[in-house]
């Protein structure tokens, strides 16, 4: 990585303005990595503006500076240097900006293996997180990690590993989150933040969600649903439903999990996860949609019995 640290460093030295930029429907890592970053540039001097298409999850919110990040870039408004986190592909950035008139240099950090390399800069790189290469960036401007850049780093950490839980958990990530620890962080607090704070009606909507479970006949796919008409029953957002399908996963024997959810506007998401024998990353690209090997995503512009049907036929043609 010291290759892109260099080429990122003369980047950051130069610029006089830049914007960091998340992926839609975003996660831990791409809020945590984002805020992180803001952070990094801030100690060097330049105090740069906060993208995301879909905002900030309420429960990100209590991260420091998640009160910066808009939803909204000015007309007309260019950056020297825009700085994209956990995005594997343009199209995740959602469409109301176009990167080449918003930004001069385009830097694109990212963990995903089927990333595009669409920036100037690109890196790149199969780490836990876009948060690990966040905290290698920090370390290569030798900068101290200070409390609150580690509360960003770790949501991202622990909600890219499920705590801590999958393969992509290496030594690094361990020795990482310990000097995380010693930068002073509650990693209780913070998991009680992301983990313990479901209202009453999520927990009935995840109930509801529960009831909608189908299996293919071998039982080794199962599937939940969740309409517009569920969400507005209790009073729910969609980003309220992170978590859901990792429950599906749980199931003893299923080896691929969805989770079918009706958007706004005719749009339908689909989230997949895999335990150990199929590659839902190959399944979601086929939709024009993509991720990791063992969880990915995809979003479709059809009715939602129509997606159904075709992403199940699809999974089903997928030995597991
Ligand atoms: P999640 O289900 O947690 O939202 O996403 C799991 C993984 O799939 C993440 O790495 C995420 O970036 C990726 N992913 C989710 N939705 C999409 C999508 O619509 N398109 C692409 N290319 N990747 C997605
Ligand atoms: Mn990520």
């Amino acid at each position: 990585m010291s290759d892109e640290c260099k080429r990122i460093k003369r980047a950051f030295e130069t610029a006089e303005s830049a914007l960091i930029v998340s992926h839609l429907d975003p996660d831990g890592d791409s809020i945590g990595s984002m805020l992180a970053l803001g952070r990094i540039l801030s100690n060097l001097g330049l105090e740069a503006d906060y993208y995301s298409e879909d905002g900030v999850p309420k429960v990100y919110r209590f991260l420091p500076w998640a009160d910066r990040v808009c939803n909204r870039v000015a007309p007309d408004k260019s950056y020297d240097l825009v700085i994209t986190v956990d995005a594997s592909d343009i199209k995740r950035l959602g469409n109301k900006i176009v990167l080449s008139e918003v930004g001069k240099l385009i830097i694109n950090i990212d963990h995903h293996p089927d990333n595009t390399n669409f920036g100037s800069i690109n890196c790149v790189h199969l780490t836990s997180s876009t948060a690990e290469l966040i905290y290698k960036l920090a370390k290569y401007f030798e900068l101290k990690i200070d409390t609150e850049m580690a509360k960003c780093l770790y949501v991202a950490l622990i909600t890219d590993t499920g705590n801590f839980r999958y393969e992509n958990t290496s030594k690094e990530t361990f020795l990482m989150a310990a000097e995380l620890i010693e930068a002073g962080i509650s990693t209780h607090e913070i998991s009680t933040k992301i983990y313990d704070t479901r209202t009453v009606p999520m927990i009935k909507l995840f109930a509801a969600a529960m009831g909608t479970l189908e299996t293919s006949e071998n039982q080794k796919a199962a599937w939940v649903t969740v309409t517009q008409e569920m969400l507005q029953k209790y009073a729910c957002r969609s980003e309220q439903l992170v978590g859901l399908v990792d429950h599906i996963r749980s199931i003893a024997g299923v080896e691929v999990a969805m989770l079918f959810r009706e958007e706004k506007d005719g749009v339908v998401k689909v989230n997949f996860r895999s335990k150990d024998k199929v590659n839902v990353s190959e399944i979601a690209q086929k939709f024009n949609g993509g991720g990791h090997v063992k969880a990915s995503g995809a979003v479709f512009h059809e009715p939602i019995e129509a997606v159904k049907a075709k992403v199940i036929a699809e999974v089903l043609r997928h030995p597991s």
